[in-house]
């Protein structure tokens, strides 16, 4: 029998679309390292407020990129981003960093910084015997993979996804930050020609995982 391949999907996004969950589970189903690119922004958006950076300050920002070390561990299935030899996941999902991430996301040298990292992962996720990789963010089927197997692009009406935040329990201006991503020059949010577009607004996650699903576990067969 031949081998499986190794497949990638991206799934992009608006906040609070559905990406990370779907992502989850698929990791799980078929055996995937989970990239969630959203939480790598995050940290170092964490980072550089600790270091008191203003996005604004793009001579600061570039200096206090060069000196930051990025690394990985994984945590089951999925991939965290290690900043300095540390990971932490407190203060990435604060009110702070939800205000300011879309601001130094905006800025090329950063999005520069994360690019070979994030392709990366897909060595991380063979040398540890993943069937593939799912990476979930706002420019990876548009930008970082853009010749993956399965290209998603996931959307809600605003008032379903801010009612989903809410559920969270957080404080996320996510119409700001879709607004910011969308409009942003480097790599915006957008849905890449070719990529499946589902309308989550009306459907289950269940549902959700299942139109991903279904062609990927033609490709693959399950794990
Ligand atoms: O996915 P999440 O909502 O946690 O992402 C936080 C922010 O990180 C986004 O609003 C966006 O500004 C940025 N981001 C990005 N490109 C990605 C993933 C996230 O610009 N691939």
């Amino acid at each position: 029998m031949a081998a499986s391949p190794f497949i990638i999907i991206a799934i992009d996004g608006g906040a609070a679309s559905g990406k990370s969950t779907s992502a989850r589970i698929l990791s799980e189903r078929f055996n995937l390292l989970h990239v969630d690119t959203g939480s790598y922004y995050r940290a170092i958006t964490a980072e550089l407020l600790r270091r008191n950076v203003a996005a604004g300050d793009l001579p600061a920002v570039r200096a206090a990129l060069a000196g930051l070390r990025l690394g990985t561990r994984l945590s089951g299935r999925s991939a965290q981003m290690e900043i300095d030899g540390r990971h932490s996941d407190d203060d990435i999902r604060s009110r702070a960093v939800n205000d300011h991430v879309s601001h130094f996301a905006a800025i090329p040298e950063l999005r520069a910084a994360l690019l070979s990292y994030q392709r990366g992962l897909a060595d991380v996720a063979r040398t540890h015997k993943f069937r593939g990789l799912v990476m979930e963010g706002r420019d990876i089927g548009s930008v970082i993979f853009p010749d993956a197997d399965f290209r998603f692009f996931l959307h809600a009406d605003p008032a379903e996804r801010a009612r989903r935040r809410a559920g969270e329990g957080q404080q996320d201006s996510i119409a700001e930050r879709d607004r910011l991503d969308t409009s942003r020059k480097a790599s915006p949010l957008t849905c890449p020609p070719g990529a499946t577009s589902i309308d989550s607004t009306h459907l289950t996650l269940e549902q959700v995982v299942t139109l991903m699903a279904v062609p990927i576990n033609a490709k693959l067969g399950p794990a």
